[in-house]
């Protein structure tokens, strides 16, 4: 399978999946145009529509492309998501024959209630929960929700390619450096960054095992991390309360 970001709106990535036979997937497609530029120039016929959580900025553009495309737009079952034709839920197996694809729904309450991600054929499809070296903020659940989701996210193969939905990576780099100065994995992804973002090419995806060398909101058991949440007031021994300060500083951060 083949594995394209496609720059959406101001930030976002709509991932297009496709296989060599011109048979596409499409996830969290913002806005059509994109996506209809894609299909163009690389031949292929959307098969479906993913969609991981109901924000305007990964559903914008399913209508569009359902009724130009007629392919079937799968959804978490939240009414919000009217574009929906059918509703996947957290252990269900998602099989599709063209592309040939099989993905595991799994359920990430915490950015949304709702949120759902697709991990298989070697990605996890994770829309606005686990970001390169960040995570999305919490604007339904709780940290205890937040960080339980993540931890079934770390719990994934590491070969995984982690195929978030926005181009967060450098900034939330500047808060992970803050948190694990000297972590040597983070510096070395922060130049591979730099390096990406120069040449404007997207900076993901990064494998989950990168992920969890280097992103903080996936190591709030690790030395470093505890040690700042010991300097930051949060409870030393209780996980959620480390991520939820972590959570809270970088919601206030500014690089
Ligand atoms: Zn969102
Ligand atoms: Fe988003």
């Amino acid at each position: 399978m083949h594995v394209v970001p496609l720059p959406a709106l101001a930030d976002n990535y709509i991932w297009l999946l496709h296989d060599d036979d011109g048979h596409a997937i499409v996830v969290d497609p913002g806005e059509a145009a994109p996506v209809e530029e894609a299909l163009y120039a690389r031949k292929l016929k959307l098969r479906a529509i993913l969609l991981t959580h109901h924000h305007d900025d990964h559903i914008g553009g399913a209508a569009a492309l359902r009724a130009a495309h007629g392919a079937p737009v799968y959804a978490p079952d939240d009414e919000r998501i009217t574009v929906a034709t059918h509703r996947v839920h957290d252990g269900d197996t998602l099989e599709l024959a063209k592309p040939a694809a099989r993905l595991q729904i799994i359920a990430v309450p915490g950015h949304t209630l709702s949120h759902i991600v697709y991990a298989g054929e070697g990605v996890l499809l994770c829309g606005d929960t686990l970001f390169s070296l960040g995570c999305g903020r919490l604007f339904e659940g709780t940290p205890a929700q937040m960080l339980s989701s993540l931890q079934r996210l770390a719990s994934l193969p590491g070969n995984l390619l982690v195929c978030c939905g926005h181009e967060y990576t450098a900034a939330n780099g500047r808060f992970a450096q803050t948190v694990e100065p000297d972590n040597t994995a983070l510096q070395q992804r922060l130049d591979d960054v730099a390096r990406l973002r120069a040449k404007r090419q997207p900076s993901v995806p990064a494998t989950l095992s990168s992920e969890l060398a280097c992103n903080p909101f996936l190591r709030v058991d690790s030395e470093a991390v505890i040690d700042w949440c010991r300097r930051h007031g949060a409870a030393n021994d209780d996980p959620v309360a480390r991520f939820a300060a972590l959570r809270s500083a970088k919601d206030v951060f500014r690089a």
